[in-house]
C-alpha cells in the first residue's frame, strides 16, 4: 500500500499559484528525493505534506487516511531543516527530548532512547553541549536524532546538508543512506543537488515550477526523460 498519496494537490498564494495540482504515491520504506531548480516548489510541498503549510486544493493521504484537517503534530512525521533549528539555550540531550514528556512516554524510555539515537549518530560525547558549541555537522547530526527519537513514519528533510562544506556533505548523505537502511522507514529528501538525487534516491520527482515533470527510479529518469527539461537537470553535471 502506498503510504503517503498526493491527490491534485495544489497551493496559491493569492492568484499565484506555486503548486498546480500534483498527483503522486509514495510506498512505505522508499527514499523519495523532490529535486529541482531553486523556487520550483519544493519546500513548499514538503511543508504542505508536513502539515506546516496549508493547501489550497486536492487531499493528502498518510497510510489511508485523509490529513488535510490534522495538525502537524498529530500526522506522525519528522522535519529536518536546513538551518537546524535547534533550541539554543537547551543541551543537545534537552534539545533531542523537548516535547517527547508530552507524548505519553516514560522517562526511563525517554532517556534509553535518547542514549541508543545519540550512539547511532555518534553524538553520544555531545550530549551536554549547548548548540553553539558544535561545529555544523555536529548540528545537523543533533537535528536528525531529534527527528529519530520521535519514530515518526514518515522523515521529511529540506535541503538539510546545504549549509555545510563539500567534505561533509559527501559523508553525511552516506550517513542518511545508513540511517534508512536501518530504520527502513519512508523518507522524503528535498535538495536541489542532481547527484544527492541520484545516488540517495529509490525514486526521484523531477519538479519544475509547482509541477512534476517526471517521477520514477534515478537510472529511468536518466536513461529515459519525458523532456529537455529532465534530461538537462539530471543529466547535467554540477
Ligand atoms: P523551493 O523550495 O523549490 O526553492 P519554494 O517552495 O520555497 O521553492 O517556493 C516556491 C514558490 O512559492 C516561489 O516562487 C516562492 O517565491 C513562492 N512562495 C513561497 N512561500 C511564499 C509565501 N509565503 N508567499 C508568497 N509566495 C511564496
Ligand atoms: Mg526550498
Amino acid at each position: 500500500m502506498s503510504e503517503l498519496v498526493l491527490n491534485q494537490v495544489k497551493k496559491a498564494y493569492g492568484d499565484l499559484e506555486v503548486i498546480k495540482g500534483i498527483d503522486m504515491e509514495i510506498e512505505q520504506g522508499d527514499f523519495c528525493v523532490f529535486v529541482g531548480p531553486s523556487g520550483c516548489g519544493k519546500s513548499t510541498l514538503l511543508r504542505m505534506i508536513s502539515g506546516l503549510e496549508s493547501i489550497t486544493g486536492g487531499t493528502i493521504s498518510i497510510g489511508g487516511h485523509v490529513v488535510n484537517d490534522v495538525p502537524a503534530a498529530d500526522r506522525g512525521l519528522a522535519m529536518v531543516f536546513q538551518s537546524y533549528a535547534l533550541y539554543p539555550h537547551m543541551s543537545v540531550r534537552q534539545n533531542l527530548t523537548f516535547g517527547l514528556e508530552n507524548m505519553r512516554t516514560p522517562k526511563a524510555d525517554i532517556a534509553s532512547k535518547v542514549d541508543e539515537v545519540a550512539k547511532m549518530l555518534q553524538i553520544e560525547q555531545l550530549l551536554d553541549r549547548k548548540p553553539k558549541a558544535l561545529s555544523g555537522g555536529q548540528r545537523q547530526r543533533v537535528a536528525i536524532g531529534r527527528a529519530v527519537v520521535r519514530e515518526p513514519t514518515i522523515f521529511l528533510f529540506d535541503e538539510p546538508l546545504s549549509n555545510l562544506d563539500a567534505e561533509l556533505r559527501v559523508d553525511m548523505r552516506g550517513e542518511i543512506a545508513a540511517l534508512h537502511r536501518r530504520l527502513q522507514n519512508t523518507m522524503i529528501y528535498v535538495t536541489h543537488d542532481q547527484v544527492e538525487a541520484m545516488t540517495m534516491a529509490d525514486k526521484i520527482a523531477v519538479l519544475r515550477l509547482g509541477e512534476v515533470e517526471q517521477f520514477g527510479r534515478p537510472l529511468d529518469i536518466y536513461n529515459n526523460p519525458n523532456n529537455i527539461f529532465v534530461a538537462g537537470f539530471i543529466g547535467s553535471p554540477r
